[in-house]
């Protein structure tokens, strides 16, 4: 590699972020540095921090420690603003920094939210449900939890909850995964949905599809009748967070920044994970960690390609196929390629899985001391 002098900023140390500060961090003759607002949060691991398997520290882990460690530099702080024609960013609290190239991969914010409801994206938000299920799980009484929307996250977030509930004696609950949709996962195969179902149904989890929740004039309202649940959780729908930064490259219903074959955005600047919306036989990419992992690793390598003046590469995701966990049945249903997985197995698989794709070391020897997973405790 030639000398150069530049400087490249990375936003967001999730899983494409990482990937990113591995593939760059160490090059000689560039100064990498990483902004993101605090710990790298491994969400696949956040239905697990709700029924106890893991602590927090195991699911958020320092993302300055890593960083640093590939030869970066970290910024804590949150970006508000891109100027492209300046080339610097903005941080909330008026940190300025300049880039050569900028590599943005600062995942998923919630869609939308409503007065009352929490979120489940974080570390703190799936404490959060803990905490109101370990407060408001008494004997005598009924814990009524609704979620909103029965995507892979609705449906971990309500199994998480029944395995708590199961965990600590309570039983009393009612579960209800609200989707207004006519049918749950339409991508998903006939033959592992039906599994699926049925292991919601084990779970005592109430399945409402084409339902409607709202909340109007101080209340909340299911298909127009009025509930009042303990929990409420809404999980119907993701946004990239890089729409905020950079709305004029963003697709105007997902927030994801639209890039080539390459995942270039625009000039000096690259995208990869939950940000990019990268099109694939005609369908957008998934929101995946798998994508997000080698999506971050081809976007660096393309940004040393360009500084050294060579032809950059096309993004060529290979899709390892998927699983959804039913944590309250220990069991998982998911394909790969022509082969269907299921029940503790595929949850055992489910586990493997976080184990390979974990951020560092250290968080894979806590992740191995809560396998199997399979296991209710
Ligand atoms: C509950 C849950 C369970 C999931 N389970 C699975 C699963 O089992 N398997 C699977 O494949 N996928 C799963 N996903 C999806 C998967 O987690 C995402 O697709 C993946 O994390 C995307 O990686 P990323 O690097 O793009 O974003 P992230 O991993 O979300 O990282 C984004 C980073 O950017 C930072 N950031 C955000 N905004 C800014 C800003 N303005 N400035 C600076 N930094 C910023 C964030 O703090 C974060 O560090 C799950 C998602 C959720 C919510």
């Amino acid at each position: 590699m030639g000398s150069f002098d530049k400087k490249v900023v990375i936003i967001g140390a999730g899983f494409a972020g990482l990937q990113a500060v591995r593939v760059l961090g160490k090059k000689q003759g560039l100064a990498v540095t990483v902004v993101s607002p605090g710990a790298s949060v491994f969400k696949p691991g956040l239905p697990e921090l709700i029924f106890g398997k893991y602590p927090q520290a195991t699911v958020a882990v320092d993302s300055a420690r890593i960083v640093r460690g590939c030869g970066a530099s970290f910024v804590a702080g949150e970006v508000a603003a891109v100027d492209t024609a300046r080339r610097g960013l903005v941080l909330k609290g008026g940190t300025e920094l300049e880039y050569d190239y900028l590599l943005v991969a600062a995942g998923s914010v919630p869609a939308f939210t409503l007065p009352g409801a929490g979120v489940f994206l974080d570390a703190a938000d799936a404490q959060a449900v803990r905490r109101l299920v370990l407060e408001k799980g008494k004997p005598g009484q009924t814990l009524e939890l609704l979620v909103v929307g029965g995507g892979y996250s609705g449906i971990e977030l309500v199994t998480a909850v029944v395995r708590l509930c199961r965990k600590i004696g309570y039983m009393q609950g009612r579960f209800r995964l609200v989707e207004r949709a006519p049918e749950l996962l339409p991508t998903c195969s006939s033959r592992i949905l039906r599994m699926t179902l049925r292991d919601l149904k084990r779970a005592g989890v109430e399945l409402m599809l084409k339902s409607v929740f709202e909340v109007k004039k101080g209340g909340c309202y299911l298909n127009g009748d009025r509930v009042a649940p303990d929990i409420l959780v809404v999980t119907a729908g993701f946004r990239a967070a890089a729409a905020e930064f950079l709305p004029q490259f963003a697709d105007a219903r997902s927030g994801r920044l639209q890039s080539d074959a390459c995942l270039k955005v625009a000039d000096r600047i690259f995208a990869a994970g939950d940000s990019v919306l990268f099109v694939q036989e005609g369908k957008p990419l998934r929101q995946s960690v798998n994508y997000a992992y080698y999506g971050g690793m081809t976007a660096a390598r393309n940004i040393l390609q360009e500084i050294e003046g060579r032809p950059l590469r096309a993004f060529r995701p290979k899709d390892p196929g998927f699983l959804i966990p039913n944590y309250a049945t220990g069991k998982a249903y998911g394909k790969s390629g022509p082969l269907y997985f299921g029940g503790r197995f595929g949850m055992l698989l489910h586990s493997l899985m976080g184990l390979v794709r974990a951020f560092c070391w250290r968080q894979r020897m806590r992740i191995l001391s809560g396998i199997p997973g399979w296991r209710q405790r």
